[in-house]
């Protein structure tokens, strides 16, 4: 059975095809991994085994019986906490969404239910998708896999480490600010932030509705691409989602090649300030790249100093207002205060004990941006400087096919490291959010340990925005160098997981 949990998602479909595997075998492989390590890494929120065994035994069953099936049909996934679900509670992290079972699923969810895919369960999050390390959850955090004291990264510390922790071999993330790719580079997993409404964000809990995004979790790039392909598409429930087809994940990450590309490196991102195994592990993978044929150009994008302070003012404001909704009387929790209490103060006191304080914290800075004699000031700013950040894209593109940084300054960092202090904590997103600023499509994938501490480290790829079969694209052809290089794959250097 630890074969089985080692495999890719795509050796995994062959294998259900070729029906040398059943998806019981599967669904239950990982099943019994989650029993023996979860306890410690605690990526699950929610575990699911029932309903997930019910659904690989039907696909079985149909299997057997001669039906053709979806593509993924019988492959189990984990899905982040924050997509609602009719047969399990989603809290988003939070207390005030405590046992809350949402009246339905998330399109996503949907999606994957209508290809037979078994739900292992609910991954944990930072509260709300607000944070970078899973401190922020309401129910404890994820540990990394590649070392328990160290935090998976953020939001989606759940997803990243139950892929890394061999608990599922995909999972849904979502990304706001980089909540996909900084957990994805920081545990040697593959992420992507697809195009802003590639993916429908129907039952998706709003954080920044201008910068959400549900993307892929993956062990390698093509089984992203498999993931992809089937939560994509146009959606009536959702007025942001994209009309037209993207087109094929899977065929742009088999085509995968890096020969007359232009890659352009971010004078900003290229790596000042940023820890020393990080850049080396970087300035290897650039060298790969121009001998595989790709040439390297320098972009200059000098709006990008200005990224994370834009981002923290139009993320709080668009978030105090989505967070409104959490009123002690359609949602969740209820505190209702001694005596004979007004509806503010069962409101304020609901708040109040339901919201952790990044929540608040956030509330409050979003409510003050959107005030009226602040509105110019704060919000409007954040405004133009998101303008100015799409020209240096815009600017960037004219020279550059994709543009490469870094995709976070450090490895997986310690608990207790930057909690206290929320500046060291939003200084993790500087190379991921200027791509949920100008809604284009970025990717994660991993090139290898930094010399230091033998952590895990990414390379982000940024396109223009339709353009995320490009990111699969040279994704897949960095990632089979590397594994020509390594003679493994980078699933094979993480840390065999014997915990208990
Ligand atoms: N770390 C970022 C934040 O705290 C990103 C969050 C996200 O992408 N959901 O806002």
């Amino acid at each position: 059975m630890t074969e089985l949990i080692k495999k890719t998602a795509s050796e995994l479909i062959e294998l259900m095809h070729s029906g040398e595997v059943s998806s019981v075998e599967i669904t239950q492989a990982h099943l019994d991994q989650i029993s023996k390590v979860d306890s410690q890494i605690h990526s699950f929120l929610v575990v699911n085994a029932e309903s997930a065994l019910a659904t690989a035994k039907d696909v079985d069953a149909r299997r057997k019986a001669g039906e053709v099936l979806p593509m993924l049909a019988g492959l189990p996934i984990a899905v982040k906490d924050n997509l609602t679900t009719v047969d399990a509670p989603t809290t988003a992290g939070s207390k005030i969404l405590e046992g809350w079972i949402p009246p339905y699923d998330a399109t996503v969810v949907t999606k994957l239910r209508n290809q037979l895919m078994p739900i292992l369960g609910k991954t944990n999050l930072d509260e709300f998708a607000m944070g970078s390390s899973t401190e922020f959850s309401a129910y404890g955090p994820s540990k990394n896999p590649w070392d328990i004291s160290r935090t998976p990264g953020g939001s989606g510390g759940g997803s990243s480490s139950v892929i890394s922790s061999f608990q599922a071999p995909l999972a849904i993330g979502s990304d706001t600010g980089g909540s996909i790719r900084f957990p994805a580079a920081v545990t040697g997993t593959v992420g992507i932030k697809p195009t802003y409404g590639a993916i429908s964000r129907y039952g998706l809990i709003a954080l920044a509705s201008s910068l959400d995004q549900i993307g892929p979790v993956a062990r390698n790039v093509l089984d992203a691409a498999y993931l992809q392909d089937v939560i994509a598409g146009h959606d009536p429930f959702d007025s942001t989602s994209l009309p037209d087809s993207l087109g094929s994940m899977v065929e742009a990450a088999k085509a995968g090649s890096l020969a007359g590309k232009r890659f352009g490196l971010i004078k900003q991102l290229s790596g000042e300030g940023f820890q020393q195994g990080v850049r080396n592990r970087f300035a290897e993978a650039i060298k790969l790249i121009t001998d595989a044929g790709g040439e390297i150009v320098e972009v200059d994008c000098p709006s990008f100093e200005y990224a994370i302070d834009a981002y923290y003012l139009i993320l709080p404001a668009e978030a105090s207002s989505n967070l409104a909704k959490f009123d002690s009387v359609r949602f969740g929790m209820r505190v209702t205060p001694e005596g004979n209490p007004t509806i503010e103060k069962v409101m304020s006191a609901t708040r109040e004990a339901g919201f952790g304080p990044e929540v608040k914290r956030r509330i409050i800075l979003g409510t003050y941006a959107l005030s009226a004699g602040s509105f110019d000031k704060f919000y409007g700013a954040a405004q133009k400087v998101r303008t100015l950040i799409q020209r240096d894209f815009a600017n960037a593109f004219s020279k550059a096919d994709v543009l490469i940084s870094p995709t976070a300054p450090t490895t997986a960092f310690k608990f207790g490291e930057k909690v206290a202090d929320p500046l060291a904590m939003y200084l993790n997103d500087i190379a991921t959010i200027p791509a949920n600023l100008a809604g284009l499509p970025g990717i994660s994938v991993p090139i290898g340990l930094a010399d230091e501490d033998q952590l895990p480290v990414g390379i982000q790829f940024l396109a223009p925005s339709y353009k995320d079969g490009l990111l699969y694209e040279v994704g897949a052809a960095l990632e089979s160098t590397l594994e020509g290089i390594w003679g493994k794959r980078m699933i094979d250097f993480a840390p065999k997981l014997e915990v208990n």
